[in-house]
């Protein structure tokens, strides 16, 4: 087998991105109803049905006023609530009291807060301080304006998303068919987890990490049964996995004697684009295409599992579902303790933000502490081009 390459962490990313956006085709679409768009890809742009907000709406409870006027006292001729429109006209010296959301009345300008002015005279003059022009008024179409693109296809729908999709009234969405994703763990090790282990097995517990991690990148996973190390049963497995738009494979990608991988998926004529990356976990970590399907080989230890899909098959798996982009979510956390690391790898350690925004490592035995990696809920990223941090200083961290 020819030699592929050893990349860094972020030119390793950036080559899935580009194999994978130079080769994807557009999804199918569906069309689902509001309350199932969430995390759903947009399938074609969302535009405003009209301007958003219609008409000049007020956002404070108050009076509505001509800001020339202010200070004064003004003249109350009468009052507007959300849902009505006031018929007259706000004439110099005059105001209207009017509710969040009312539509200011012709001639004002400006609102002011109820709670800024006094109400004299038996309640008809309305004494207000100097207001601005514009002041808790927004303007019609200063949201959106009709016609204008408020959510471009490609982007994976939030609830705020949701949210602006029943104010324009879409409530069938276009949406991108999710990726079909097969998962093959293999090893002569695993067993399922309804089998009772002998003390030399493991049971499988990637597949349903992998499963997890799918389902919140938009696939839909499918399961294969586990593959043993041995050549004709992992081609034939591996042969169904190619089947799916994307093809998950666990285990087997090191450099042991029974490590298949890579051999029969070169025997399926596969084209390998890296073999090995510079991180840690997940440094033998496979990917390429065979017979069109995109895959993955991940190292079988569950934290090397998991981060390389995190890091790798998500943005895969996110691109091929339609996604316009895949971003990491990577932030900045004060370390509680000082922190050292082997430059050369970038490393991506179990940790714990606490609720105050600090990070902590937890103590791990290695990227086989499933027990440490269910307490984690980020992952500490050590640079690879720095060795060491203090307390205090800020670090990056990738979420969970
Ligand atoms: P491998 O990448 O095949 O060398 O596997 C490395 C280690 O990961 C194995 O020794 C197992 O302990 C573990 N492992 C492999 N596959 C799985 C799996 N599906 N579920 C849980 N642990 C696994
Ligand atoms: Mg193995």
């Amino acid at each position: 087998m020819t030699a592929v390459a050893t990349l860094s962490f972020r030119d390793a990313r950036a080559m899935v991105i580009d194999q994978v956006m130079a080769a994807r085709a557009a999804p199918a679409i569906d069309d689902v109803g509001l309350d199932c768009a969430a995390g759903r890809v947009l399938a074609q742009d969302a535009r405003a049905d009209r301007d958003y907000p219609p008409l000049a709406r007020s956002v404070r409870d108050g009076f509505a006023a001509r800001a020339a006027d202010t200070p004064a006292k003004l003249l109350l001729i009468g009052e507007v609530r959300a849902g009505e429109i006031f018929s007259g006209e706000v004439k110099p010296g005059e105001t209207v009291e009017i509710m969040t959301g009312a539509p200011v009345p012709r001639g004002a300008d400006a609102i002011v807060m109820v709670e800024h002015v006094t109400r004299e005279d038996g309640g008809r003059r309305i004494a207000c301080p100097a207001a601005k022009p514009g002041q808790f008024v927004n303007p019609q179409g200063s949201e959106a304006r009709n016609g204008e693109v408020v959510i471009p296809a490609g982007r994976r729908l939030d609830y705020s998303s949701v949210a602006l999709l029943a104010t324009i009234g879409a409530v069938r969405v276009p949406v991108f068919r999710k990726p079909r994703v097969a998962v093959l763990a293999t090893g002569d090790e695993i067993v399922e987890p309804d089998q009772q282990p002998s003390d030399f097995q493991i049971r499988n517990s990637n597949v349903y990490s992998l499963v997890a991690q799918v389902a919140r990148a938009g696939g839909e996973a499918s399961i294969l049964p586990v593959a043993k190390d041995e050549h004709a049963a992992m081609r034939i497995a591996t042969e169904r996995g190619l089947d799916a738009d994307l093809l998950l494979l666990s285990g087997g990608v090191s450099a042991g004697k029974y490590d298949l991988v890579e051999t029969v998926l070169a025997g399926l004529g596969a084209e390998f684009f890296f073999d090995r990356v510079l991180i840690q976990p997940g440094q033998p970590l496979v990917f390429g295409r065979a017979r069109g399907t995109f895959f993955f080989g991940l190292p079988g230890n569950p934290g090397s599992t998991m981060v390389t899909f995190e890091l790798f098959g998500r943005a895969a798996l996110e691109l091929l579902g339609g996604q316009s982009e895949s971003l990491l979510p990577i932030t900045l956390a004060p370390l509680a303790a000082d922190f050292r690391h082997k430059p050369g790898l970038t490393r991506f350690l179990p940790a714990s933000l606490s609720a105050g925004g600090v990070l902590t490592l937890v103590p791990s035995q290695g990227s086989s502490d499933v027990p440490a990696l269910s307490r984690a809920n980020v992952f500490l990223v050590a640079d690879a081009a720095r060795e060491q941090w203090k307390a205090g200083e800020l670090i990056q961290v990738l979420m969970k």
